[in-house]
């Protein structure tokens, strides 16, 4: 091709030469000049064309040997190193990016370059590569990443408006949320400083940001003492016994106000009836208690002995604790009634129930933990293993096993004989040789399938109750705290009952055991 370019070049020069230097002799000078004219204009017309072919030619030589070379140039947009934010949303501001000519820089070409896909969010430094390619040229380029964390953690305060710290109590932390974008929930880093009425936090993320955060403690006192009656609540004092009031009161900002108390009322041993102390005591932000308690002086019979115990209500519950024996605990508090709990494990989730109630000076028992007639009724040793495992479950919350029980349906029950003959026979004279006390009752009060009647469940207790007086006994009333509508009867109970004069109280070892006849 070269060649035959040159080739064409030669010729061409040669025609101009021709034309220049050739004279061209004419046979009549008309004629001659005409065609000469004629002539010199056609070679004015080739003239042109041809030097701008040439023109051409030689730039299209030219530019084919010297100027066909091409080089890449490649230049960052934005920062390099480029700082990111953990976490945040960034872009890659890119390069500028194009193919130029070496020698005349006005020629050039956009190109895209391919960018490495090494592109992370962890923390640290990596690397994006540009690279640009060709098939004149080629480049590369990169750019410095680094990813960092310049962000505190935020420190998020619970607060409760009904919370506050009584007076002279160090601040219980009402609650609190730490959370960093890179470390996430760091809520147990945070370290905490009580300091004049403030509680000052502080918590550092894993790349040294630290956030701080504070809170004014609200200081109050809404809670009056608690008054401790030692010898729980009611109390039965045989005739010209002597009577000690035994009592402490205790504030949760002021500490022992026992000294503050004030008695309304007076105990006389030497005659019966029914005395009520009202203990009064007030802390030193005006929140005040009262209680009270009703010490029963029972007439010695005849030959001096033995006191008249008609007038002594033990309530008792069964097959709990459930439900609704928080409440039922709430009534015995209001009216300061100890009663006893004869329980079971059928509802695991109160079992807290029994701590509470020992503490309030109830009396908590065994009922057995299944309470199922075929496992317990089984085999002796199936009873007391059943046995053991509520007294176990009532040390786990009490502190302290205990030596009362009840049997499921009672000694009484006859369809123990459908599992085992004689078993009831057997575990009464096995309790008393193992030193345990069960107790049956002498008042139903109907709740376990009679009636579901509120008012039913207080006519049966009361009226049963007002014939153990006439008869010179002291009630043993059966109820059961898994039913709300006998715990709905309990408060009138105790109102009728502390109405006419009666003293309710716990079962203790001296207590009345109402035994029933055994049937098997
Ligand atoms: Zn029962």
């Amino acid at each position: 091709m070269q060649r035959q370019v040159k080739l064409s070049f030669f010729h061409f020069l040669r025609n101009i030469h021709l034309f220049h230097g050739k004279i061209i002799p004419g046979e009549d000078d008309m004629v001659s000049n005409k065609n000469r004219n004629k002539k010199h204009k056609q070679k004015k017309k080739l003239r042109l064309p041809v030097i701008f072919i040439l023109v051409a030619l030689i730039s299209y030589i030219f530019s084919f040997i010297f100027l066909n070379k091409y080089e890449m140039v490649l230049t960052l947009k934005g920062d390099n190193p480029l700082y990111v934010e953990y976490g945040e949303e960034w872009e890659d501001p890119g390069v500028n990016a194009y193919e130029k000519n070496a020698y005349i820089g006005f020629i050039k070409s956009k190109v895209t370059p391919a960018v490495s896909d090494n592109i992370t969010d962890q923390l640290g430094e990596f690397t994006i590569t540009y690279h640009a390619k060709t098939n004149r040229s080629e480049a590369e380029i990169q750019r410095k990443v680094i990813v960092q964390d310049t962000t505190a953690p935020v420190i998020e305060l619970l607060s409760n408006p009904d919370t506050y710290t009584p007076f002279n109590h160090p601040y219980v932390e009402e609650g609190l949320t730490a959370i960093d974008n890179y470390d996430g929930d760091i809520s147990l880093s945070v370290t905490s400083e009580e300091k004049d009425g403030k509680v000052y936090y502080s918590v550092t993320d894993s790349s040294g940001n630290t956030a701080t955060a504070e809170r004014e403690i609200v200081y109050d006192d809404r809670m009056p003492p608690v008054i401790s009656l030692e010898d729980g609540g009611d109390i039965l004092l045989e005739q010209w016994s002597q009577y000690t009031d035994r009592y402490t009161a205790e504030d949760d900002c002021d500490g022992d106000v026992t000294s503050n108390v004030t008695v309304e009322g007076s105990v006389d041993t030497a005659v019966p009836g029914n005395y009520t102390l009202t203990y009064t005591v007030s802390d030193s932000h005006d929140n005040q208690a009262v209680i009270t308690r009703t010490v029963h002086v029972i007439e010695k019979s005849d030959d001096g002995t033995i006191p008249d115990r008609s007038k002594i209500i033990y309530l008792t519950f069964d097959d709990g604790p459930g439900q609704y024996t928080d409440e039922l605990l709430d009534i015995l508090d209001k009216y300061n009634v100890k009663v006893t709990f004869f329980t079971t494990s059928a509802y695991p989730a109160y079992a807290y129930c029994m701590k509470r109630a020992a503490e309030a000076g109830h009396t908590v028992a065994v009922h057995t933990a299944t309470h199922n007639y075929a496992t317990i009724y089984a085999s002796d040793d199936a009873y007391w293993a059943d046995f053991d495992r509520q007294n176990d479950a009532i040390a786990a919350q009490t502190g302290s096993r205990t030596t009362f029980f009840r049997f499921p349906g009672g000694s009484s029950n006859t369809i123990s004989a459908n599992y085992n003959q004689g078993i009831m026979s057997r575990l009464a004279q096995q309790a008393e040789q193992k030193g345990y006390q069960y107790f049956d009752w002498n008042v139903t009060s109907g709740d376990a399938g009679e009636t579901t009647d509120t008012q039913v469940v207080f006519t049966n207790v009361t009226t049963q109750i007002a014939s153990n007086t006439e008869y010179g006994r002291s009630s043993v009333v059966l109820q059961h705290d898994v039913k709300d509508y006998s715990v709905a009867a309990v408060e009138d109970i105790i109102k009728w009952g502390k109405e006419n004069g009666y003293a309710f109280l716990p079962i203790s070892a001296g207590s009345p055991t109402a035994h029933h006849p055994i049937n098997n």
